[in-house]
């Protein structure tokens, strides 16, 4: 779609409706822009959208109901409209302040929202999509709080996440930052896991947390957008200078150049994608390490990784390059064998109870 656009010229069609449809108004019409582009990539992507639901309904993942999906994903619509928008306004409004550094501020502007939105997602985003309430039991709570007050985390409450009325999958999260920190937890993890299980899990989500892993993936998405909007910035002056796509004006703020700059932007994030997972799965050997060392036994561990990998239909042993490109995550396979390791290794010095 952003190639067709850009070599086509239909971009700069779009450019010139949103102007008319805008009474030349700059900022109005690049919120024209923005919508018609949002139109065009949501009704490309429906075949695929219907395709993955049917896929989870046919395995028994997804329980819900066609109606309901289609409600989501209209939310969704609208929550990624919303958002798009107010990134490309802000991209477009500092080109025009500034139109030489306007990458380095659009950057700055771009690290404090990504800070805000760590912030505001759990108690805006998520709930745009799934109900919550605080944990009901009472002495799994206060055994989770304990937990994380070992692992030196405030966690300001725990939560029973409703994901039974859409999926059979379980899951379970420390989200959120600073007053918004809180644990989650799936119903449908509450409904099928033990105690010593859900501890399991929740230690190695504080595992995440002890070792700083939000922190440092934070600062790691910092330097990856400071590289993305200096690349954009390069890019998008090399291609204007030699004339590739006739359609886009010279000046920077020509919004038709949206498609080149999310062109370059999806380029690099699929290049940098294998990099990317390798440290995400490095951070989950990690927090495994910490969970086996902050737990009374590793059983739990163990039984809780064969029940989530047989309730959310995971590959145990994935193929290799696809584990090496896509996965974030080590597979279920090398997790449990890592764990039995481990407590091999323990063995000849048993721990005092
Ligand atoms: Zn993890």
């Amino acid at each position: 779609m952003l190639v067709v656009l850009l070599v086509t010229g239909w971009t700069g069609t779009l450019r010139d409706w949103s102007y008319e449809g805008a009474t030349q108004h700059y900022f109005f019409a690049v919120f024209l822009y923005v919508l018609m582009f949002s139109l065009i990539a949501k009704a490309l992507s429906i075949p695929f959208d219907i395709f993955g639901f049917r896929l989870e309904r046919q395995y028994h993942l997804s329980n819900q109901r066609i109606r309901s999906w289609i409600w989501d994903e209209c939310k969704g619509w609208m929550v990624s409209l919303v958002l798009g928008t107010i990134m490309v306004e802000l991209v477009y409004a500092i080109i025009r302040i500034a139109p030489e550094r306007w990458w380095i501020i659009a950057w700055a502007v771009f690290v404090g929202l990504f800070l805000l939105m760590a912030q505001l997602a759990p108690v805006l985003l998520l709930p745009i999509f799934y109900k919550f309430e605080p944990l009901a039991n009472e002495e799994l709570g206060d055994r989770l709080t304990r937990l994380g007050e070992r692992a030196g985390t405030r966690v300001r409450g725990v939560y029973e996440w409703k994901l039974s009325e859409k999926t059979t999958n379980a899951n379970a999260a420390l989200t959120g930052m600073g007053a918004t920190r809180r644990i989650i937890l799936s119903d449908t993890l509450l409904q099928n896991y033990s105690g010593d299980e859900i501890e399991a899990i929740l230690a190695h989500e504080l595992g995440h947390h002890v070792r700083k892993h939000i922190l440092k993936s934070i600062l790691l998405q910092v330097g990856v957008t400071l590289l993305g909007f200096w690349l954009i910035n390069v890019v998008l002056r090399f291609v204007i200078a030699k004339e590739w796509f006739p359609v886009l004006d010279p000046r920077l703020y020509d919004f038709a150049n949206l498609p080149l700059i999310v062109l370059v932007a999806t380029v690099l994030g699929f290049l940098l994608m294998p990099a990317l997972n390798a440290i995400s799965r490095q951070h989950e050997r990690e927090a495994d390490l910490y969970a086996w060392e902050n737990t009374p036994a590793i059983e739990p561990f163990i039984t809780s990784m064969q029940k989530l990998a047989d309730q959310n239909l995971a590959e145990r042993e994935p193929n290799k390059f696809v584990e090496w490109l896509f996965h974030s995550h080590p597979s279920i396979g090398k997790r449990v064998a890592a764990a039995q390791a481990w407590a091999r290794e323990r063995e000849p010095q048993p721990v005092a109870p």
